[in-house]
């Protein structure tokens, strides 16, 4: 007999919509995190200090009201405390701030537009399609940069198919939200209720096989269970699998990290002359993107996450670069936060690569979920945990 049902490795999004999943569906449902908190890339910071009751976003900031496979795991309750985030815009900075209009090259953009209707995406990176359907001179000049912003790694060869998916809105909820505290609000909520047991602090080392399940290792412990469900990013995957999955392994082998190294401020409202914004793209600039807090108003401070590009800046350049553009003196930052990402730097071709994976999983009682499947997203992360958990529960029992 095994102890559970399903066991999911990784509490991240992915791990958290899979495990509620299995609750629901009544199995005896573990979730392992190697973390002491829940979230992974929900990492909103939550300050102590003299910031005490703020929050700023480490990685994700936005989720949006087309992310079906996350929302109808959520009751009617937890749809409720989603909070809508306000519209302010998006602005370019290249030395100087500057509408995203502005930076686009509208000579070439308007003949190049009617492309769009007809060129596929299909096996195209992002710089090829969008050259092709917004003009190289537009892609070189805004494009590029704002997509390096939107995905937090540089984004020439990323899938144009993976980026903006068609998808259905919720129209009765709002477009884009967070949470009271952050996004890591809804991790925190989808780990609650459903029945579902969860372990923090839990790196799995090992997993092997045994017969018709697994047997998990980590330190001086183990687990068994029926089924399982890796949520962890492919090149963890990949050394778990080592072994057991030799085709797998080798498949998952192929997905790089691209790190990001986020830095977070809090500053004084009253210091700032700055104009309220949802964010900033950099251009040529050690950073990808600011993403600013302004979108979830507070009465007392303001913060700014700058996401740098790896190894290029130390924290005290780092810190001496956010001072220098919010036109402030080290000393007026109130407090900081500090975290480095790795997502998946994807290739054009991806879905070809999702296929072969798919096809060596079939008819096992694994299932592999995350960032490195249908695209990075949130919604993309829960997306793919819905259709490895509707593969589980479709197989022989
Ligand atoms: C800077 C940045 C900005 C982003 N902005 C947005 C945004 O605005 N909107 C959006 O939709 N998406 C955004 N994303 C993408 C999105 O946040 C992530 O792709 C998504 O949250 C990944 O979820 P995941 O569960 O697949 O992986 P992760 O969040 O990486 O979670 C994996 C978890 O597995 C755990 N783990 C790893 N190894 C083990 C092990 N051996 N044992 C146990 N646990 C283990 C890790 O500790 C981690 O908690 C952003 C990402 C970054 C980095």
């Amino acid at each position: 007999m095994f102890e559970y049902d399903l066991i999911v490795v990784g509490g991240g999004v992915s791990g958290l919509t899979f495990a509620r999943r299995g609750a629901i569906q009544g199995w005896r449902t573990l979730l392992l995190e190697a973390d002491k908190r829940l979230g992974g890339c929900l990492a909103s910071h939550r300050y102590n200090g003299p910031a005490e009751g703020y929050w700023t976003e480490l990685a994700a900031h936005t989720a949006y009201n087309s992310y079906g496979a996350l929302l109808e795991l959520l009751s009617g309750n937890e749809l409720g405390r989603l909070q809508p985030r306000q519209k302010l815009p998006w602005r370019v900075w290249d030395g100087r701030l500057k509408s995203v209009f502005a930076h686009l090259h509208w000579p070439s953009l308007i003949p190049a537009l009617p492309r769009l209707l007809f060129t596929p995406k299909v096996g195209l990176n992002l710089r090829e399609y969008y050259a092709q359907v917004m003009g190289q001179r537009s892609y070189d000049s805004l494009l590029r940069h704002a997509f390096a912003a939107v995905l937090a790694q540089p984004a020439d060869n990323f899938p144009a198919d993976l980026l903006f998916r068609k998808k259905s809105r919720r129209k009765d909820l709002p477009r884009s939200y967070t949470l009271k505290g952050g996004l890591r609000g809804l991790a925190e909520m989808l780990a609650e209720g459903a029945g579902q047991k969860i372990e923090t602090g839990v790196a799995v080392e090992r997993i092997e096989r045994t017969g018709e399940g697994f047997r998990l290792h980590a330190g001086t412990r183990q687990w068994t269970c029926r089924r399982l469900a890796l949520a962890v990013p492919a090149w963890e995957a990949a050394r778990l699998l080592d072994g057991e999955f030799p085709d797998l392994t080798h498949h998952l082998e192929q997905i790089h990290p691209a790190e990001v190294e986020s830095l977070a401020v809090v500053v004084r409202k009253e210091r700032l002359a700055l104009p309220e914004l949802a964010g900033v793209i950099g251009v040529d600039q050690d950073f990808y993107s600011v993403v600013s807090r302004d979108v979830v108003p507070d009465e007392r401070f303001r913060g700014f996450t700058f996401h740098f590009r790896p190894g290029r800046l130390s924290r005290e350049e780092k810190l001496a670069c956010i001072a220098t553009w919010l036109d402030l003196p080290l000393g007026h930052l109130v407090q900081t936060a500090e975290r480095t990402s790795r997502l998946p730097a994807l290739q054009a071709g991806h879905l070809a690569w999702v296929s072969e994976v798919d096809h060596l999983l079939a008819g096992e009682q694994l299932a592999l979920v995350g960032n490195y499947f249908y695209g990075v997203s949130i919604g993309d992360c829960a997306e793919r945990s819905k259709a490895e958990f509707e593969r589980l529960c479709g197989s022989a029992a």
